[in-house]
């Protein structure tokens, strides 16, 4: 079949024939139809520092994506041949501590698809049934290939109780422009938005997030009066990975303000912690999806209010995967959705 395979320890990805991944008894088989770019495969395309560190090659890489059950295991028995799924692209032993008590995604020992093992960008991927997701009939294609994001998203988001509260979401790349709509959908009073990328700000207005600001010209405390805020706010996401973003964040915070944080900062978060603790704020980490009940409440949003549609902003076939790459590395698309 072919893939996109990290072949080469140096900045690059190439399209090669591999063999189609073996299964085992409790494997599912899919056949791949769509695939999304996640900045995670960008990391992997620059062959920076943490892409070096962690990932053996050849990699297929890849793992946001939608297929159809093509071929499983013996000791498989809940999926049909010709099933829509996507899936969880993070593997947890199931014997740990947190699996045992049912919080996979607290694992100790996860796995990354297209990260530590084969992904999902090649005509074929294999993953554990525990790992599959079905996808009801009235979910768009497109749509379930961007489930790992938006899961992302929605896991941060509903991470603490947003009905009648003031959000603010430091980032407006594709997770947090999400994020900010999750917020709306569930009932948050305000929810603001910033980043310093004039085309990121134009996508997140464009896709209707309430107030966006531009960190780079103003100051969240000079626009907060103008929105009825005269306190802080309630809840924080975090999801640039930009440590000034993080330093506005606990500044425009209430006192006993609750913070996600999903973004990584490639370089570090310095901050001020006597804030943190002066303010009383609850600061959680965020790592993937909550498994399975992230899967559970991002399906049943995009069935009801919330529309992500918009931050598709490439649809290419996997020919021109390079045109999706140099996109995504010039940190100004929204999703891009390759087709198989
Ligand atoms: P992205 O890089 O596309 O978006 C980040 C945005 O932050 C960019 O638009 C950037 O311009 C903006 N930004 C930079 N400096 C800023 C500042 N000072 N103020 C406000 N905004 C600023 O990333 P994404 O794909 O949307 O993902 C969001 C973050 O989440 C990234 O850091 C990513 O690495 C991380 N991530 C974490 C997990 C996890 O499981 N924890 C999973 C996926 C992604
Ligand atoms: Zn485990």
């Amino acid at each position: 079949m072919k893939a996109l395979v990290k072949a080469k320890a140096e900045p690059g990805i190439w399209m090669e024939e591999v063999p189609v991944p073996e299964i085992g008894p409790n494997d599912v088989l899919i056949k791949i139809k769509k695939t999304a770019i996640c900045g995670t495969d960008v990391h992997i395309y620059n062959w920076d520092q943490w892409a070096q560190k962690t990932v053996p090659v050849p990699m297929v890489t890849g793992h946001e994506f939608v297929g159809t059950v093509a071929d499983f295991g013996a000791a498989v028995t809940e999926y049909k041949i010709g099933q829509r799924v996507s899936g969880e692209g993070h593997i947890v032993c199931g014997h740990c501590r947190n699996c045992r008590a049912g919080r996979g995604h607290l694992c100790r020992n996860t796995l990354g698809v297209g990260v530590n093992r084969p992904g999902a960008f090649g005509e074929y991927l294999a993953i554990p049934q525990h790992n599959v997701v079905p996808i009801p009939d009235d979910v768009p294609d497109e749509i379930a290939a961007i489930f790992d994001p938006l899961g992302n998203a929605v896991h941060t988001a509903l991470s603490f109780d947003l009905v009648g509260e003031d959000v603010l979401v430091t980032g407006a790349g594709p997770i947090g422009i999400m994020g900010a709509l999750v917020a709306q959908c569930v009932g948050a009073r305000k929810v603001v938005i910033t980043d310093i990328n004039p085309v990121r700000l134009a996508l997140a207005k464009k896709l209707g997030v309430q107030h966006v600001v531009d960190a780079s010209k103003e100051k969240l405390r000079d626009i907060m009066p103008a929105l009825g805020m005269t306190e802080g706010f309630d809840v924080g996401l975090e999801m640039s990975g930009a440590a000034p973003a993080f330093r506005d964040m606990i500044d425009a915070m209430n006192n006993g303000g609750k913070i996600a944080i999903l973004g990584i900062a490639p370089t570090g978060f310095e901050i001020d912690w006597n804030k943190v603790i002066f303010k009383m704020l609850h600061l959680k980490g965020i790592y993937g999806r909550e498994m399975f009940e992230t899967w559970y409440k991002m399906i049943a949003l995009v069935q009801g209010p919330l529309d992500v549609s918009g931050l598709i902003t490439h649809r290419i076939g996997i020919d021109d995967f390079q045109t999706g790459f140099d996109a995504m590395r010039s940190g100004s698309s929204g999703k891009v959705v390759m087709d198989w």
